[in-house]
């Protein structure tokens, strides 16, 4: 998916020469939260909301609607699209900078669409190549960082208990997503759901890489409709990825598996990579993400590996505060299945990107003894790298770049403040799920304490 970094120069040419601000990503990458009918190209800018009429004759307005189109515009005149600005905030950096914009040039799904897209018009409905979709927020985990407009538990448990009192606001304050239309629909009656039905015949032709995310994937049956009509129409182009917390009932699971072998072995899509997220190891991996049993998710990755031989998986390791104390565990772990698993035709990947928000859960507002634990675990990583069954040379990497980033300065204000909201979290998360920080976390008990004095110092 990822292009060849010889040929970045040679694009950021190119680019420039329609417009400083052209990026093909905005034709041909889409997300569509489909639960609440939101969209964004890439995935950098904040969604926005799809109108309804604009979608009445036309289902590719899941992807072209008339917002984009203007941000279309502005890019092939030069004109800078404000939702970019993280682009464009790179860009101005003194010397020669690299930002998404010019990465996303050289993606195998963008590189061939070059001449077709600039010679396009601004106001044309394209079909876009990478496609990554949610149908619906039904989940069987409520994750500490994550939000009740993406799973159904958090948001039962909101609605049960209402939001989280935090030292300045209200954390998942599900009236603010409302407002701001983030909740979503019921599953039945979608209408974006339903405009996605009718594009998708002529859609999925002309995608090169489609993801399902969610809620949880394996809960919505329209994951399996996507699953059984690939059965019976064969994309042999098509590289096929499924998020899952792989945590679901054996029935879903079971369906699962068997989808999946038969479309792999039979060559019915190019390719499939399972993602699935864990974050560290055991109880600590349990704590942060309520609902998982590691066990049980062990066994169901060992089973998928074993039943689908020529497909891939990828853990999305968001790492945050407490993922430190096993994570030397969990990297065993890892290495543990490539050793068994990885071969010529399918990887074991790992995927370390640190976790920025919400603030009381990143690493950055750690005591500096963790930085130590993590010099250490750099160093194991760094002692074992591999091409085979050790760790990947930009696995380490990634892994210094946290090191260096919970090195940077903080405000002394602002980090008070995480912790304090850290302690406040945890502790209310404790009585509300009937869980155990310190008994969880006895390595945490002093930075636990120190948070626990900030709040009754205010
Ligand atoms: S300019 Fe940057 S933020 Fe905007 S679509 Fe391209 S990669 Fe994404």
């Amino acid at each position: 998916m990822f292009g060849d970094i010889n040929k970045l120069e040679e694009m950021k040419a190119k680019l420039n020469s329609v417009s400083p601000s052209f990026c093909m990503a905005k034709w041909k990458h889409v997300t569509i939260h489909l639960m609440n009918g939101h969209t964004h190209s890439c995935y950098l800018p904040r969604t926005h909301a799809i109108p309804l009429e604009e979608l009445k004759n036309n289902p590719s307005a899941l992807h072209n609607t008339s917002y984009k189109k203007e941000q279309r515009r502005k890019m092939l005149n030069g004109e800078r699209p404000e939702e970019c600005k993280i682009c464009w905030e790179i860009e101005d950096l003194p010397g020669n900078q690299t930002s998404d914009r010019h990465w996303r040039g050289i993606d195998s799904w963008t590189l061939p669409f070059f001449d077709e897209i600039r010679k396009t018009p601004w106001d044309a409905n394209v079909y876009p190549s990478y496609v990554e979709v949610s149908f619906s927020s039904a989940c069987n985990f409520k994750c500490s960082y994550c939000s009740p407009h993406v799973s159904s538990k958090w948001a039962e448990e909101i609605k049960q208990h209402g939001p989280y009192q935090l030292s300045e606001y209200q954390h998942q304050n599900t009236q603010w997503l409302q407002d701001n239309g983030f909740m979503p629909l019921e599953d039945e009656d979608n209408p974006y759901v339903e405009a996605f039905w009718k594009w998708w015949p002529d859609l999925v032709k002309q995608m090169m890489f489609f993801r399902i995310t969610g809620g949880e994937p394996l809960l919505s049956k329209n994951t399996f409709k996507v699953l059984d009509w690939l059965k019976e129409n064969p994309q042999a182009n098509l590289d096929l990825s499924i998020n899952s917390n792989m945590g679901v009932p054996e029935r879903h699971m079971d369906r699962f598996i068997t989808s999946i072998k038969d479309i792999v072995e039979n060559g019915k899509v190019k390719n499939f990579m399972l993602h699935t997220s864990v974050d560290t190891f055991g109880e600590h991996a349990e704590y942060i993400r309520n609902g998982l049993n590691f066990k049980y998710f062990d066994k169901n990755i060992n089973r998928f590996l074993t039943e689908n031989p020529r497909a891939s998986v990828a853990f999305m390791c968001t790492f945050n505060n407490l993922s430190i104390s096993r994570f030397r565990e969990f990297l065993d772990w890892v290495v543990d299945l490539r050793t068994r698993y990885g071969s010529a035709q399918r990887s074991v990947l790992l995927d370390i990107p640190h976790l920025m928000g919400p603030f009381h859960q990143s690493v950055k507002i750690l005591t500096p003894d963790y930085l130590d634990r993590m010099r250490e675990l750099h160093t194991y990583m760094q002692s074992n790298i591999s091409d085979e069954n050790g760790f990947r040379q930009a696995e380490v990497e990634k892994f210094g770049r946290i090191i260096g980033w919970m090195e940077s300065p903080s405000e002394e204000g602002w980090l008070k403040k995480s912790r304090r909201d850290f302690y406040l979290y945890f502790k209310e998360h404790d009585r509300r799920r009937g869980t155990d920080f310190l008994k969880t976390f006895p390595q945490m008990k002093d930075f636990w304490e120190h948070c626990k004095s900030l709040v009754h110092e205010k």
